[in-house]
């Protein structure tokens, strides 16, 4: 059985080992470095958006209509000689494919990979009940006898060396096995050649249920889900309801980018249909005596959900693991409970219980990696967000910063206030220049010791606005500026440079003094109620329809407020439009250089000076802005070098680097050694939060590479 941290403490020890773990490390870096490029190559040629529309719109046709669908392929299995069983519980389905084995005399059974059987711990119950049970598949017998769960949808046994599995191997089969892969393939193949012709009863899973005509769909790449439904005379599927779909079609589309991105391969070595129990010759009258038993196990409940339903459309290809920097950093057993990756973090909390749930629900960067790859489209890290509320509204204790933010967010002159205050009494601690605290106030640990932290500014930008304010005369366009409060009260200079590169183009810019925190730390905790109160406090302040674009310099705010102020203020009366009119003008800085304001080289001084940039996640998976960035960069003439991991996450992602600070320090450290290896003196990035990360992880390393926001780097070049 899995045992899963069920508190933050016990989560934290534990990802601690797993950064110690070397081998492990490697393994999940190499696997995640080479995953994208094996994924592109498999996508080329297929119009992947188009699919992965189709694939949403008809798992989504689909939800309402399961029980429909499951009378369908009842009646077509049936009269095509299957028996046909609904699981309510994962103990009902258990119960059930024990009683079929007592039913038909058996005493063994060999099973193919099956992640619902996984979830409902099949193979657990039908050896209490006295059974011996086989896994065939190479990484699911692997697993199975080191008595573990698996650590990948896809590649169970990721987590482990030839060593080990040679080690392992050698006490099965007490001979000596060599830590080579081919030979212990066939060590493998010899041993489950015996279990295949020796077992009376096979289980499989299945990727689809095609209702109309009562066929299963199996896809495997060792051929062991073959031998396992048809060799034995028994033959049961454990189906979720969620794989039902309404059409060979539907199935044919979702086959097209499951390999590929699953494993990166265009299609898998096998793909087995079953319609009806086939002619078996050890069977009695020679026919197979063929089950298939769906589990509902709270899906029915999940598809009628408005919010959490579209987690249903997971097609179990464990991409979403493949992506995740937090996965590539710890691994599957302490990234998920059974289901792993960013569809483990929701799953577990409906099919396992909030407290399998409460620890590991908090181990997310919203760096929106999984949600850009998932085929099912799948808006992951939004659900992972409401998953923790629902963690927190059925009764995890509400951490103490939850309830100050609660406290503070919601009013904004105490915020403010706060603020200020804060600049008063961090005097001692910062250092005369460099905008940097000299050492860590007493409250943080030595864990948080990886990069400098920021001074407060002496003066906020509002509060230098009244003198900073220019009127323009016939203005081409009239702009607000939406701050945020890292450049508010943090770093000023950002919103100066941006007033620089505006002057004499005929922009009226305007900061409405209204305006609070975007929310974002609010809706990262699961305060889903404080996020929309702020978010009505700031189209309060900034009324969209006064301005022909609202810039702003902090991509994690653009991307907020675009994404989930519409969710947040739907059921808002009246605000409809104006939501529409601010998410319409929501534009980011790069972005309204050159593609409004259009800037040129003759603008700028052209120094050449070298430069890497940091592509903040909320800017290039939430905004969709890539090329933008680049573009200014090479428009202001300065010499552009490209480092790897451009678009990983920096590990700051709001209050995740001190909640999780060893892995954001990891993340930062592989961050800045790529850009170390270009060669450049200055890194730029267009998102406040990750000026923070990036300058003060500099600093501590003592690198001599410069940090600022895309705006400060190019001001600084700006002619005249
Ligand atoms: S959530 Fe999406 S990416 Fe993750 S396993 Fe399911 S289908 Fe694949
Ligand atoms: S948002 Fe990022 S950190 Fe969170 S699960 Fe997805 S890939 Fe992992």
């Amino acid at each position: 059985m899995i045992d899963t941290a069920q508190d933050l403490k016990e989560y934290k020890k534990r990802l601690k080992n797993a950064l110690h773990n070397d081998f492990l490390r490697q393994t999940l870096k190499n696997f995640y470095e080479a995953y994208p490029a094996g994924r592109a190559r498999a996508l080329e040629g297929l119009d992947v958006q188009g699919l992965r529309a189709q694939i949403a719109a008809c798992k989504d046709q689909a939800l309402p209509r399961i029980e429909e669908l499951f009378e369908t392929f009842k009646t077509h299995a049936e009269a095509a000689g299957v028996k046909v069983h609904l699981a309510r519980t994962a103990l009902d389905a258990n119960e059930i494919i024990a009683t079929i084995a007592k039913d038909n005399g058996v005493k063994k059974i060999v099973k193919s990979k099956s992640m619902t059987a996984e979830e409902t711990f099949l193979n657990h119950h039908l050896e209490q009940e006295g059974l011996e049970v086989v896994e065939t598949d190479l990484g699911e017998w692997i697993i199975q006898l080191r008595h573990e769960g698996p650590s990948h949808m896809v590649m169970p046994a990721i987590h482990l060396s030839r060593q080990e599995v040679a080690d392992l191997f050698t006490k099965v089969t007490e001979e000596p096995q060599e830590p080579d892969i081919e030979k212990l393939v066939k060590v493998a193949r010899r041993e489950m050649r015996k279990h295949f012709l020796s077992a009376d009863m096979g289980i499989s899973g299945a990727n689809f249920a095609i209702a109309p005509t009562g066929t299963l769909g199996i896809i495997s790449n060792e051929g062991n889900a073959r031998l396992t439904t048809t060799l034995p005379r028994v033959h049961v599927a454990l189906v979720g309801l969620d794989k039902l779909v309404p059409d060979l079609h539907t199935a044919l589309q979702i086959l097209k980018v499951l390999p590929p991105s699953a494993t990166g391969q265009v299609i898998t070595s096998y793909v087995t249909w079953i319609t009806g129990a086939t002619e078996c010759t050890t069977a009695p009258g020679g026919k197979k005596e063929m089950h298939v038993v769906f589990l509902d196990n709270g899906r029915l409940a999940l598809a009628r959900d408005p919010v959490f339903s579209q987690a249903l459309r997971c097609v179990r290809c464990g991409a979403c693991a493949n992506v995740c920097p937090i996965y590539s950093l710890v691994g599957g057993h302490n990234y998920g409970h059974v289901y792993i990756g960013a569809i483990g973090l929701i799953l577990t909390y409906f099919y396992h219980g909030r407290k399998n749930a409460q620890a590991i629900v908090q181990n997310c960067l919203s760096c929106q990696a999984c949600k850009s790859v998932c085929p099912a489209g799948i808006d992951l890290p939004h659900l992972i967000k409401e998953t923790y509320g629902e963690v927190l509204r059925q009764g995890y204790p509400k951490p103490f910063k939850n309830k100050l933010l609660a406290r503070v967010l919601k009013d904004r002159r105490l915020f403010h206030f706060l603020l200020r205050r804060a600049y008063l009494a961090q005097k001692p601690l910062a250092r005369p220049k460099g905008g940097l605290i000299r050492h860590l106030p007493f409250f943080f640990g030595k864990e948080h010791d990886f990069r400098s932290l920021p001074a407060i500014a002496k003066t906020p930008f509002r509060d230098m606005w009244s003198r900073l304010y220019e009127k323009v005369e016939n203005p081409r366009y009239r702009v607000a500026l939406f701050g945020g409060c890292l450049v508010d009260f943090v770093y000023p200079e950002q919103g100066h440079a941006l007033i620089k590169l505006l002057k004499g183009r005929g922009v009226q810019l305007e900061y409405p003094l209204g305006q609070t925190c975007c929310g974002l730390p609010a809706q990262a905790l699961g305060e889903k109620d404080v996020a929309r109160e702020v978010a009505l406090q700031n189209l309060k302040a900034i009324d969209p329809s006064d301005y022909d674009y609202i810039v702003t310099l902090c991509a994690s705010c653009a991307s907020h407020l675009k994404e989930a102020y519409p969710r947040l203020l739907e059921d808002e009366p009246g605000l409809a439009v104006k939501v529409k009119q601010l998410t319409d003008k929501l534009i980011d800085f790069s972005s309204f250089m050159t593609t409004v304001l259009k800037v040129s080289p003759k603008e700028f001084q052209g120094s050449r000076k070298k430069v890497a940039y940091h592509s903040p996640c909320h800017l290039c998976r939430g905004l969709g802005v890539t090329q933008e960035p680049r573009d200014l960069l090479a428009a202001a003439g300065l010499d552009y070098r490209t480092a790897r991991r451009e678009d990983v996450c920096c590990g700051m992602a709001g209050s995740y680097s001190f909640e999780f600070p060893e892995l954001s320090a990891e993340l930062l450290r592989q961050k800045l050694d790529a850009v170390e290896e270009t060669g450049a003196e200055l890194l730029v990035t267009d998102c406040p939060g990750c000026v923070l990360q990036l300058r003060g992880g500099m600093d501590k390393r003592g690198a001599k590479i410069k940090v600022k926001h895309i705006a400060e780097a190019v001001a600084e070049e700006k002619k005249g």
